[in-house]
């Protein structure tokens, strides 16, 4: 798309003229030295952070000069995995299709049934334009009752009193803890092998006892759950894939 001459061209118009086919996201930071450049895995974009005194045209010449390391790396990106009909998504680390039934009989809004043969099936019952959100919610409900049993369950083991627990989108990180008890988790966990789902509990009711990662941490977490290395090893390989499903986080 050609610019006219004397318009002042954004970083934005420059880098659709390349069509790279990801979000583009600049970020002024007072602090930068200099331009850099990365793509975000979990969420499919690509981020310049752009010096306080730098101009845009600078940025965008930086962008153009590295266009081909930006390809290569959204190249690396595995594609999103919208939640629709005959999509292909993992449950507590168990492939499953989905298929959006229309509006039927009966109170059950989506349910894994397991048909024999091929995968097993999530089907998601209701107006095939509510699907996707409601698939989305029935998976952050079995998210919620998985993490509420498991930190039961370690905070028992371990001694500690957790006061809420809450649910989120985050794509920083998979669970936190405040100092006062207050717990939260990524829902996508539960797209998780259960055993996974289950360390970031524990990893995250041990830091009721210890407020790091120091070693007596990690004897808290071993203690509560054995698996630690093989879950921590998953996370790492497999973690930023569970970022493809459904709707990316804002
Ligand atoms: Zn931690």
């Amino acid at each position: 798309m050609p610019t006219r001459r004397g318009q002042k061209k954004s970083l934005k118009s420059e880098l659709e003229l390349e069509a790279l086919g990801a979000p583009i996201e600049v970020r002024r930071h007072p602090a930068a030295r200099r331009l850099t450049l990365r793509v975000s895995k979990t969420r499919r974009a690509v981020i310049v952070t752009v010096p306080a005194e730098c101009r845009m045209e600078e940025a965008g010449r930086f962008l153009k000069n590295n266009l081909d390391w930006v390809r290569d790396r959204l190249g690396r990106v595995p594609s999103p995995v919208p939640f629709a009909d005959g999509a292909r998504i993992p449950l507590r680390g168990v492939m499953h299709r989905v298929v959006f039934k229309g509006p039927m009989r009966g109170s059950a809004v989506v349910w894994p049934e397991a048909n024999g043969r091929g995968l097993p099936q999530l089907n998601v019952a209701g107006r095939v334009e509510h699907a996707p959100r409601r698939l989305r919610d029935w998976l952050v409900e079995q998210a919620r009752a998985d993490l509420d049993a498991q930190v039961a369950t370690h905070a028992k083991s371990l001694g500690a009193k957790p006061r809420s627990i809450t649910l989120r989108d985050q794509t920083s990180r998979w669970g936190s803890c405040t100092a006062d008890g207050l717990l939260s988790f990524s829902w996508r966990l539960i797209l998780a092998p259960a055993h996974v789902l289950d360390y970031v509990a524990a990893h995250e009711v041990a830091h009721l006892l210890e407020m790091n990662h120091g070693p007596r941490f990690w004897k808290h977490v071993a203690r509560s759950m054995p698996r630690l290395e093989e879950a921590k090893r998953w996370l790492r390989t497999h973690g930023p894939d569970l970022h493809r499903y459904g709707a990316p986080a804002q």
